[in-house]
């Protein structure tokens, strides 16, 4: 399951909004409890979508922006969890291309932003070869 901090999902919602109608992306930070299969979000950090052709509908992070958050991430004792993106005028559903680059044991957020107003969000999480919706905690 994902905890996250309340005001995250705001933001979120707001960088959505601030780039709608373009998929904006990001990580989140916090810490992931292996044993329990539990991540806690306590920030976001949001990248550039270096896909400039489809930004409608794909989003894609440069490896050097994920250094460089994995990086400051450690720093501050904490380490990337999962990562967060939206999808303009699409529903909160993983797509074929979400399924594609997801990476096991990481909390992926799906915003759907309506028309420039965020809408509805959910995380997922890779298990076997798909995707399933994981329960959400907002602390
Ligand atoms: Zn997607």
């Amino acid at each position: 399951m994902l905890k996250i901090k309340k005001e995250l999902i705001g933001e979120i919602k707001r960088q959505g909004e601030k780039g709608y109608p373009y998929e904006i992306c990001g990580f989140l930070l916090g810490n992931a409890d292996y044993r329990t299969d539990t991540r806690t979000a306590v920030e976001v950090y949001q990248v550039e979508n270096k896909n400039r052709e489809r930004a409608v509908d794909r989003f894609e992070i440069d490896p050097k922006d994920y250094l460089k958050v994995e990086r400051y991430a450690e720093e501050k004792g904490m380490e990337i969890i999962g990562i967060y993106h939206t999808h303009p005028d699409h529903p909160d559903r993983p797509s074929q291309t979400d399924l594609t680059f997801a990476q096991p044991d990481m909390s992926y957020i799906i915003l759907s932003v309506k028309n420039g107003k965020a809408s509805d969000w959910s995380s997922w999480i890779l298990k076997g070869s798909g995707f399933v919706q994981e329960k959400v905690e907002l602390i």
